[in-house]
This record gives C-alpha cells, structure tokens and sequence, in this order.
C-alpha cells in the first residue's frame, strides 16, 4: 500500500475540548481522521465543565487568549450549566455560557453557515449554495426594559447625558392599561458589527447583504444602516469589488422575499432579532442542526471554528450505558477542517488547505453515497439509498475515502 504522506501545519491551533457526546466524538474525530495524516501543535484548552469549574472558568479565559494569540481556535461543544447540571457535577456554580465569555474577549460576531449534500435537499428548491447568517449579538430587544402600564398614563424616554439638559419624547399617553418597551445599540458595537461582516464576506467571498426597517424606525435603524454604509464605502467597497463582489442593503420584509427566491451564497448580515429567527429558520430548511457550521470572527482577526449544536446529551446517556449511537459528526468534522483551511491560509500552506478541502469533500461524499447517522436517513428523498450506521462506522467510512483521495492526489 503506498504510504500517505504527513502535512505539516506550521502554526500552532487553539484546540477547546468539550462535553459529552461532542467529547466522545471530538476524539474520535482526531484519532481516525487528523492524527493520521498532519503533523500538528496543538495548543489544548480542557473545557470540560468538571475542569471549568476546578480553574473557576479561568480556563475559558485563557483559552479565549490563546484563540487571540494563535488567530485559530477550533472548539468543541460545551455544557452551559443551569440548576441541574449543578447538581449532576456538584459544580460549585452555574458558570456563564463559555461562548458568552469567549464572544466578550474576542468581541467576536458568529456566522452560521450550512452543509449541503446532493441528496438532501432544501425545503427551498432553488437554495442552491448556502446562506450563512451573521446575528448581531448585542442589544436590542435582548437588553430591553421593559414596563407593564396599569392604567391611564404618559409614557416618555429620557435621555439625561452626562453634561447638558435631558432629553425627553412622548411615547404614548395612555388612555388604559398596555405594555412599554426601552432598547438601545451603541455605534461602537454596531461597528464591530459591521466590520465583522465585511471581513468574514471577503474571507469567504460572498456578497454581504444587510436590511433593516429605517422606513420605519428613521433613527435607531437609521443608524444601523448609516454605519453600515459609512464602514464600507471607507474601508471595503474597493476590495469587494476587485473580487466582483457586492454589498446590497434592502429592507428587511424585501430581503426575506429576495432570499426565498435566491439561490443563495450570500452573508446576510441580520440585527440580533432577525437573526435569532431567521437562523432557526434556514437551519430547519437546509436540513438539519447537525449540518450547521458555526465561527466566531473578531474584528481583531482571529477566527474560532465550532458545529452549531450543543453537546447532544440525550446520546450521550445511552452512550454512557453502552449503546453505539448514531451521532452526526460531521459539523464538528467541519469546524476543525475550517480551522485546518485557515491555517494553512495564514501559514501559507497550500497542503494543509488541501486537506482542508480533501476532508469536507470525503465527509460529504459518504454522505452522498448514502453512508450515514440516524439524523440524516429521514432527510433523504424516499428513491435514494440509505444505510444508517452508528458514528464509528460512519467515520470510518469517511477515513476509507480520504485516505484514497489523498493517495491519488
Ligand atoms: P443539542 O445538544 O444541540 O441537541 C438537541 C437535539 O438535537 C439532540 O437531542 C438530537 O436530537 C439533535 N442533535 C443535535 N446535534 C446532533 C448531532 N450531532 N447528531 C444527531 N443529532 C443531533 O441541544 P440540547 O440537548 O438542548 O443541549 C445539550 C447541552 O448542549 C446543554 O447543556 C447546552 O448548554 C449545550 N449547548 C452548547 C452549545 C455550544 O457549545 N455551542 C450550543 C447549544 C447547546 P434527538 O435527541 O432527537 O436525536
Ligand atoms: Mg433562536
């Protein structure tokens, strides 16, 4: 048999273990299809919530350093721990989101982004490339105050700045009882925003998209799109277009129509609400959560690579009584094949991008060759094959593939 040749991946990756049935799989992962064919440094970060708790989350912190330090992280998923996962660690407290905490260091905004495979097909027939979204994550509704009114009543908003005379508006005078809502953004932070956007749609070569409803609200939404637009004819305009690339802002009722009858391949760019929405929406229509990659990208250039979905505990507590299970591994295969991508784009390793792309591409054609775990079989259309196999097999069958891609090529 001839022997595949090891890649070197010059740079260290910021490696963030997990929890779980993720962990199990993780492992797995690195075993069968990374260790085998690079050579690579590791920089390990045990983000286990047993090992979060013992560092009292510094763990996290330093992990999300060393992802600033590295400019590449690949994290597995974590446990975000509420009253029950206390009590089933006796962890000492329910520590915050790890992603919460990483997203605050890195300033990070996320973009989704499904897999697609030949024989699963979207609910939206012409959805032919995929449609990544980035949400806002900050502000708006999720930061509101709020206020139950009783009864007849004047409600104002109050602006009172450090120097100088408040600043009042009417709201409403009520006439009986209803309901009262206070949200703000900050220009720093919509900023970030839009820096984000615009770096990941030339990483990626997509056309941004952004909509807001500033017929509507002509100053706080107003201001999204001012920033938006500022950001990029300043700091962007000249480098999408010497790619051929675009960025078109509409309204956000006319972007939903314009994406229902696209074929896709944009980044749109959605404010925190519309992206909490729309991306259980396309996640559900391209197919499933096991399919949808995510990456945190910092306006300071440093990207962290993980899959959408959380640490699949139900499987997991079979797994812990011994069962096979039939967990998809495959956006977590993703995540660390994209980091293995940038990597090598950093480094200037032309073959560590091509096993970048050699893994994806040996990860969808099981896939497409009808090989593949629980989630996926009744995704299928009725007339194609399928064969269901539990997630050793299904990785081994990717291994097979990969390794005779690599011979060949
Ligand atoms: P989840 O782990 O995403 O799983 C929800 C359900 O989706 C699973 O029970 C399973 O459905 C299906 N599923 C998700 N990923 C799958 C995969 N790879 N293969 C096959 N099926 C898959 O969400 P959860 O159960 O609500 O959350 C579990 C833990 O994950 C929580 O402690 C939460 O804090 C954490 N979480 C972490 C992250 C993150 O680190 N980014 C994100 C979300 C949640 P069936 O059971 O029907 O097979
Ligand atoms: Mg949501």
């Amino acid at each position: 048999m001839k022997h595949v040749k090891k890649s070197q991946v010059k740079s260290a990756i910021v490696e963030l273990d997990g929890d779980e049935m993720t962990r199990v799989l993780w492992a797995m992962v690195k075993e069968q299809l990374l260790f085998p064919f690079l050579d690579m440094d590791l920089d390990y970060y045990d983000l286990h919530v047993k090992h979060r708790d013992e560092t009292g989350d510094q763990v996290t912190v330093d992990a999300a350093r060393a992802v600033e330090r590295h400019g590449v992280g690949v994290k597995c998923a974590t446990i975000t721990p509420n009253a029950a996962r206390v009590e089933e660690y006796k962890l000492k407290k329910e520590w915050k989101s790890p992603n919460g905490t990483i997203r605050g260091i890195l300033d990070g905004t996320v973009f989704r982004t499904p897999i697609l495979v030949k024989n699963i097909s979207p609910s939206v027939r012409n959805w032919t490339r995929p449609i990544t979204i980035g949400r806002h994550a900050y502000g708006d509704l999720y930061k509101n105050s709020e206020i139950r009114v009783d009864g007849p009543g004047r409600a104002e908003i109050v602006f009172t700045p450090d120097r100088g005379a408040p600043v009042r508006k009417l709201i409403e005078n009520f006439q009986g009882p209803g309901i009262v809502q206070g949200i703000h953004n900050t220009d720093a932070s919509i900023l970030s925003f839009a820096r984000a956007c615009f770096t990941y749609g030339l990483d990626q070569k997509m056309d941004v998209w952004f909509a807001t409803k500033d017929t509507v609200s002509k100053t706080y939404d107003t201001r999204f799109k001012e920033i938006f637009e500022q950001e990029y004819e300043q700091n962007w305009k000249e480098k999408f277009r010497s790619l051929g690339l675009n960025y078109f802002y509409t309204l956000i009722d006319d972007a939903v129509a314009r994406i229902m009858r696209s074929e896709g391949g944009m980044l749109w760019a959605c404010k925190n609400y519309d992206g909490d929405v729309m991306s259980d929406m396309l996640a559900s229509a391209f197919g499933s959560l096991a399919l949808m990659t995510s990456v945190l990208v910092s306006p300071r250039r440093c990207f962290m690579y993980e899959a959408a979905h959380g640490t699949v505990q139900r499987h997991y507590y079979k797994y812990l009584e011994g069962e096979k299970t039939s967990t998809n591994p495959m956006a977590l295969i993703f995540a660390w094949s994209s980091a293995l991508k940038k990597r090598g784009e950093l480094d200037g390793s032309p073959d560590v991008i091509r096993f970048g792309e050699a893994l994806e591409d040996a990860s969808r054609k099981t896939i497409e060759a009808g090989i593949m775990t629980g989630d996926l079989v009744k995704l299928v259309a009725p007339d194609e094959h399928r064969r269901q196999v539990d997630s050793e097999a299904f990785l081994a069958a990717i291994k097979t593939r990969l390794e005779s891609k690599l011979m060949t090529s």
